[in-house]
């Protein structure tokens, strides 16, 4: 197996909104760089396939109104090249008041709660901002709910489920539509010695009952198409926690889950970024 890193370029006001686009689009992790991005795709997307996600992203910038000029150069690394590249770029870090980011070569730090993750097959390192205010909120927030039932829509890594585990859940489930996230997932619950993580290939639908905390960091038009699902999976006295959208964006989903029942609570605003919490 190989990968390929891609060198892209947007214009400054486009760079938020495509790497909201890059974590649905089956890539690895992506970073900002000179005003660009680096991406990583496994080389198991094809070429054409992962050219076809781009070109679809310019149409989609210039749909939202964005700058769509967007070129890249990309090269093929094989997989001991990417482990290299990795171990270069992976540096630990630090999220909310106590969670420290590291990958599995790397030692944990007093007084902080390591979350091990191999950076190697999903998205979810915590290089990106949405993660790490999900990890901030999700530790926010589980002082003042249950903690019986979590649920991780969207996992990744699966690194925000082995948050909520080292928190304190009591059970907890993760699900992503990617075959390849459920098995980094999986890897990496067990790098973190979480034994009470379910990980489900599928959509919110393939959660059973229903959820004290549910997180779902995924894109809005994601968010909006799961709103119908939301009101039975979260637990009436319960929280869910909405993020991943760019500023603006959240109007169209608060309105899609108002429309399901549930009611707006909380925004939080990191930068351009957007996360909402909706309740019974
Ligand atoms: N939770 C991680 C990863 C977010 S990236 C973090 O906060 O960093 C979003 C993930 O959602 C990707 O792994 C993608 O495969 C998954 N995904 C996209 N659409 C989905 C859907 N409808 N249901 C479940 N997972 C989905």
């Amino acid at each position: 197996m190989g990968y390929y890193e891609f060198d892209i370029k947007v214009a400054g006001e486009s760079l938020d909104a495509l790497l909201n686009l890059m974590s649905g689009a089956g890539c690895l992790g992506a970073i900002e760089k000179n005003g660009g991005v680096i991406a990583y795709f496994s080389d198991t997307r094809g070429i054409n396939e992962i050219k076809g996600s781009l070109a679809l992203f310019k149409t989609i910038l210039r749909d939202s109104g964005l700058d769509g000029s967007l070129s890249f150069g990309y090269v093929f690394l094989s997989e001991r090249d990417w482990n290299e590249t990795w171990k270069k770029k992976f540096k630990p870090v630090e999220a909310g008041r106590s969670f420290y980011i590291i990958p599995p070569w790397e030692k944990g730090k007093e007084g902080r709660i390591s979350l091990i993750i191999d950076p190697g097959m999903a998205f979810g390192t915590g290089h990106h901002e949405t993660t790490r205010t999900c990890l901030a909120l999700i530790e926010r927030f589980s002082g003042s709910t249950a903690k019986n039932r979590f649920l991780d829509v969207g996992t990744g890594t699966g690194i925000l489920a082995i948050a909520a585990s080292k928190l304190g859940y009591k059970h907890v489930t993760a699900v992503d539509i990617d075959p390849l996230a459920v098995d980094a997932a999986r890897r990496n619950a067990e790098l973190n010695g979480t034994g009470n993580i379910e990980i489900i290939e599928g959509g919110i639908s393939s959660a059973q009952g229903s959820y004290d905390f549910i997180a779902a960091n995924l894109m809005s038009e994601i968010l909006i198409k799961i709103a119908p699902e939301a009101p039975q999976r979260l637990d009436l006295s319960g929280a869910a926690l909405l993020s991943g959208m760019l500023s603006g964006q959240e109007y169209g989903v608060i309105e899609a889950m108002e429309k399901e029942g549930l009611r707006f609570d909380e925004k939080f605003e990191d930068g351009r970024w957007v996360s909402v919490v909706v309740r019974h």
